[in-house]
């Protein structure tokens, strides 16, 4: 088969409707499919769940925890009923949640006390780790990282950041970490930030083993959950991490909203991510004219300003809607579209997908490739032009692993989603399609 009879196959690519779509119907249809969106790694459709939430909310609209009338209150709960929703979704515990009753989570005593605080997205969230870790941690991070877990720790001056080469399979990822660990000079604080599934490759990280690694060297560890979220179930004890990142808009919530959830202690013990109202409990000026700040030790203490209700709101609807589809069925028709999309795509000899664990390694419905003699880029133009096919082409902000998946350099620098090379050259970045629940 052709490259572009492949393109022009739509049954691999148009949205089917065997999801269920009175419950997961993607805005982008209006019933009628004339455009494949195949970027939901970048950015996912609102769900109709969502959209209906968030319509039938706006007209209500109101401060959170600013006021007395009847709009405040509404938005207020609204806003904190998200949060619990969100504890429960992601098995966390927080003071008067509903994952605090849950049984069996938590029993080492180290889920006590969990926190979930809303953010921008998953960037934000890593951002915010990172300025809460106590001073001298030492971070652990796989160059194969999105840049949003690769790149926030050299913010800070007093952290040291060891960067692990790219393993080859799953067990190398888990004896490269434990090795580096074991290693580290001095024994101190430190972290492990992983990614759950690449937004590259789709690959499945093996987040519990290297969790226990992180745990057994007396590190603690975050994962990434951008891509993981959307496509599996992300239970924090079940998993044993200690802290979940995610963003709203790969999550079906494309409202402007994240979370940072896990351990409530670094995140109370640091100076607030953002000074103002609603981070501070009590302010008084001082004798000598300055002012004394009593900070909240709630997740409030990160998240001063007016807050993103509706994003807040849209996460938990998201939630809720996945948990209602059931992630089995969500998992196995993923999967379905994945064998298909592989089958058309091994039928062109021109094609290279790109993976870091081997050809059968478990994957979310991410997947990216290269074509010989084209540019990557004009080949993404074309799907879109042409096909009416969306994709993206590029680094995916995650340059090393790109690199390193294409056999260049990975130390050369590169523009995110720049386009590499001429029309006919053998590519420089490559091609990705990606889909989810209601694809
Ligand atoms: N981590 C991964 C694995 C991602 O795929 C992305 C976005 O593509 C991010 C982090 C950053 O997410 P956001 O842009 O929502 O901050």
């Amino acid at each position: 088969m052709s490259v572009s009879a492949v393109a022009a196959d739509r049954s691999v690519c148009a949205p089917l409707p065997v999801l269920g779509r009175d419950v997961l119907v993607p805005l982008v249809t209006g019933g009628e499919v004339d455009y494949a969106a195949l970027d939901y790694a970048a950015s996912a459709p609102a769900l109709q769940r969502v959209w209906d939430d968030v319509a039938a909310y706006a007209p209500y609209y109101g401060s959170v925890h600013r006021g007395a009338g009847y709009l405040s209150q509404l938005s207020t709960d609204l806003f904190e009923n998200s949060r619990r929703t969100i504890a429960e979704f992601l098995g966390c515990r927080i003071e008067g949640g509903p994952g605090e009753a849950r049984s069996g989570k938590g029993g080492d005593g180290r889920r006590e006390g969990d926190q979930v605080v809303f953010t921008r997205s998953t960037t934000d969230s890593l951002n915010l780790l990172a300025a809460v870790l106590p001073q001298d941690t030492r971070v652990f991070v796989f160059e194969t990282e999105h840049h949003a877990s690769l790149l926030p720790w050299e913010q800070r001056a007093d952290l040291t950041v060891t960067y692990l080469n790219a393993p080859r399979t799953p067990e190398q990822a888990v004896a490269t970490l434990e090795h580096a660990l074991a290693d580290r000079e001095p024994y101190g604080p430190a972290l492990v930030c992983v990614t759950g599934a690449s937004n590259v490759t789709g690959e499945l990280w093996p987040v519990r083993e290297l969790a226990a690694a992180a745990h057994a060297h007396g590190a603690r560890i975050v994962l990434d959950a951008a891509q993981l979220a959307p496509h599996h179930p992300v239970d924090l004890a079940e998993l044993d991490v200690d802290w979940v990142a995610f963003s709203g808009h790969k999550l079906y919530a494309p409202f402007g909203a994240g979370v940072l959830a896990g351990r409530a202690d670094w995140l109370q013990d640091a100076d607030p991510y953002l000074a103002g109202g609603g981070a501070s409990r009590k302010v008084s000026r001082r004798a000598d004219g300055g002012v004394d700040v009593e900070w909240h030790t709630t997740a409030a203490r990160h998240e001063a300003g007016s807050p993103n209700v509706i994003g807040a709101y849209a996460i938990a609807s998201a939630c809720k809607a996945l948990t209602e589809a059931g992630f089995d069925t969500l998992v196995a028709r993923e999967q379905e579209l994945i064998a298909r999309v592989r089958a058309g795509l091994a039928e062109v000899p021109e094609v290279r997908v790109l993976s870091l664990f081997g050809d059968d390694a478990p994957r979310v419905g991410v997947l990216s490739f290269v074509v010989d003699g084209w540019n990557s880029s004009h080949f993404a133009a074309a799907l879109s032009a042409e096909y009416g096919i969306g994709v993206r082409d590029g680094l995916f902000c995650a340059h090393p692993l790109v690199r390193t998946l294409l056999g260049t350099d990975p130390q050369d620098p590169g523009e995110c989603g720049a386009p590499d090379a001429a029309p006919g050259e053998s590519s420089l970045n490559a091609i990705r399609v990606s889909f989810g629940a209601g694809t």
